[in-house]
């Protein structure tokens, strides 16, 4: 129920925001056309005296009108502000883990899609499983915004009432899905890295207490459930060629004036001129065991001969050996490459949940015991320091012959 109070001033900021034209004015004061209001709480946050409140019916646990499973797809951020980039892969994890748990509800899967442009969306998000793409068409979307994209999100939420929503946990998901939970007063699982389904519910399971257990978490009393997934967790199922999911356009009116931040320029950091370790098939990750940032370049020298992306524990990256966006771990960048090299890493908890996912780990360790050898495939009881300079320059040398 959304109220407006005598407080009005009769300034029209809400009427120009609402997206579902809601709202009109009446003598000197807003209105509300409750049949058309989605709840999406767009005009309470422009109006200047806090006169718009929205009461919402928590009382009520019937859930049944609530159906389908949708993934929020991101796309990539460009330097061309007026062109959005391609889908991102955490987009296409989503939508193979979403099949799974849409097959189990007996649900339909649906992908949302905010674009300036269609580019296909039906075709290529329909191969890697989705039933149905929601898509709204708006120049206002080919940059991401918070306050544009929670409220076209939160409208048609609140318009198809979806059982399941998932968001991936990137820098957008991060700032988007909180943002959209709590204008819809719903829980939220942050980062989960494993998702099931159990009696009906999401099981939403994600490491707790410093990663020494995994917490399963249900929302049992609000809808839609509601979790964002780390990257590099789930795996991307192969994609059907030729399978189409049905294109539904959403017309939604997005005014200009909830944009509260408007980007000028942008500039992408491909990473200080190395490869990004996200999306990387081969990373040489040195641990507090490679002692200083000069003994730390024999991982970047190794990593360059391979054309691998370079990693770090939490304790290099504390150490100052390398910057934060390569730390692989808990609370750094979860990876899944073809093959993943650790030098002096011990293989705490915190770090082997960030990497565990890659097909082939070879590790070199002074100490014999060091957990790192549970994970790998090759375990080398060895110092680093000795070995990297020999096998950068072996390597180098094959590469160069073969
Ligand atoms: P250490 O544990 O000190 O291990 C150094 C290793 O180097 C030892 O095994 C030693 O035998 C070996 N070594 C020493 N000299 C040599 C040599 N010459 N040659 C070969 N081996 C040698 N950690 C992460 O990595 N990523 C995370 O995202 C992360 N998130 C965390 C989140 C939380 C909430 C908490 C509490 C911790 C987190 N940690 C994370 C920290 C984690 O618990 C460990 O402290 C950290 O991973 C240790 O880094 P390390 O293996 O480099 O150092
Ligand atoms: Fe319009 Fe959303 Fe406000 Fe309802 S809550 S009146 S749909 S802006
Ligand atoms: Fe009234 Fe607030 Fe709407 Fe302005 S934004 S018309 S003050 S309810």
């Amino acid at each position: 129920m959304l109220e407006i109070s005598a407080k009005c001033i009769g300034c029209t900021k809400c009427v120009a925001v609402c997206p579902f034209g809601a709202l009109s004015m009446s003598g000197k004061k807003a209105v509300v056309n409750m049949s058309a209001c989605t709840l999406c709480g767009a005009c309470v946050q422009v109006c200047p005296v806090e006169a718009i409140s929205i009461k919402r019916d928590t009382a009520s646990k019937d859930f049944s009108a609530y159906k389908g499973v949708w993934v929020f797809v991101e796309l990539e951020d460009s330097e061309d502000l007026s062109a959005e980039g391609p889908v991102r892969k955490v987009s296409f994890e989503l939508l193979s883990e979403g099949r799974k748990i849409a097959d189990a509800l007996k649900e339909e899967l649906c992908a949302v899609v905010l674009a300036g442009k269609n580019r296909n969306y039906e075709r290529e998000l329909g191969e890697y499983g989705a039933d149905k793409v929601y898509f709204c068409e708006n120049p206002e979307f080919t940059v991401y915004n918070t306050d544009i994209y929670s409220a076209a999100v939160c409208a048609l939420i609140n318009k198809h009432k979806p059982s399941v929503v998932l968001f991936g946990a990137t820098v957008k998901g991060r700032d988007l899905a909180p943002r959209i939970a709590s204008a819809l007063y719903v829980g939220l699982t942050a980062d989960c890295t494993a998702l099931s389904v159990r009696d009906g519910l999401l099981v939403q399971s994600r490491p707790a207490f410093g990663g020494n257990i995994m917490a399963d978490i249900l929302s049992p009393n609000s809808r839609p459930q509601m979790a964002t997934v780390r990257p590099n967790v789930m795996k991307v199922s192969p994609a059907q060629s030729g399978r189409i999911a049905i294109l539904v356009r959403e017309d939604l009116k997005i005014d200009k004036n909830m944009r509260r931040v408007k980007v000028l320029r942008r500039k992408i950091d491909r990473g200080s001129g190395s490869m990004k370790i996200e999306n990387a098939n081969i990373i040489v990750s040195g641990g507090r065991g490679m002692k200083t940032k000069e003994k730390f370049k024999l991982i970047e020298e190794l990593a360059s001969v391979l054309g691998a992306a370079v990693g770090a524990s939490r304790a290099a990256v504390d150490l100052g050996f390398k910057e934060k966006s390569h730390q692989v771990g808990q609370s750094g960048v979860t990876v899944s490459p073809r093959l993943y090299m650790a030098f002096g890493i011990s293989g705490a908890v915190q770090h082997l949940v960030g990497m565990k996912n890659s097909d082939i780990v070879i590790a070199v360790n002074k100490d014999p015991n060091a957990m790192i050898f549970g994970a790998a495939k090759y375990a080398f009881v060895a110092d680093a320091h000795q070995v990297l300079p020999k096998l950068s320059e072996l390597l180098a040398k094959g590469l160069k012959r073969g």
